[in-house]
């Protein structure tokens, strides 16, 4: 069995990675959200995919966290970044 098709909490991973976008945006319904807050606290098959949903879901949780949180410089850099990989 696809580990993505264990359900925790009601749903699949890959039901949860379908929801993620919503997720993110805050789109899904409240019981919908917590159902998948609920997958991701349970399951270890997210957790293991990785610290990044983790990190975004860690994010959320903490209101103003990292989502909003640009480092003051990283518009330099990337701005040098494209600049270097110019062709
Ligand atoms: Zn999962």
């Amino acid at each position: 069995m696809d580990p993505l098709d264990v359900k925790v909490a009601g749903l699949s991973c890959r039901q949860v990675l379908g929801h993620l976008g919503d997720f993110l945006d805050g789109d899904l319904p409240a019981e919908t959200l917590a159902a998948v807050q609920q997958h991701l606290a349970g399951c270890q098959t997210c957790e293991r995919f990785g610290g990044r949903v983790a990190t975004v879901v860690a994010a959320l949780r903490g209101g103003s966290g990292a989502g909003g949180d640009v480092p003051a410089d990283a518009h330099t850099r990337l701005l040098a970044h494209l600049a270097a990989n110019r062709p």
